[in-house]
């Protein structure tokens, strides 16, 4: 007849994840080469490293948490993503084909 039983000793820490997240895009930022597709790709591998390192019933909030936030996308949404840079003529990294230097151009 308690709700004290809702609040855990293993609560969801969001300051900790806020600052992991800030963190990430930080590390990220610097790495990316300007290249917007690098660096949703590479926020999303670093979230989902950190949010593996998470307790699992915490997960769910701390992605919700990385995608309302910090630009955290899905492999899926980062394909859907690369769709609409190819319908845009772009190659799948949003970038013109003669000047990806990930070789799309060939
Ligand atoms: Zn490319």
């Amino acid at each position: 007849m308690t709700h004290a039983a809702t609040f855990t000793a293993s609560a969801f820490d969001s300051s900790a994840w806020h600052a992991t997240c800030r963190n990430i895009l930080k590390t990220v930022g610097q790495c990316s080469g300007g290249i917007e597709h690098t660096y949703l790709s590479n926020i999303g591998f670093n979230v989902e490293r950190a949010v593996a390192d998470l307790p699992e019933d915490h997960r769910t909030a701390a992605l919700a948490i990385a995608k309302n936030e910090y630009q955290y996308h899905t492999a899926d949404e980062i394909k859907e993503w690369e769709k609409q840079s190819l319908a845009q003529g772009l190659c799948k990294h949003g970038l013109g084909m003669d000047h990806c230097p990930f070789g799309c151009g060939g």
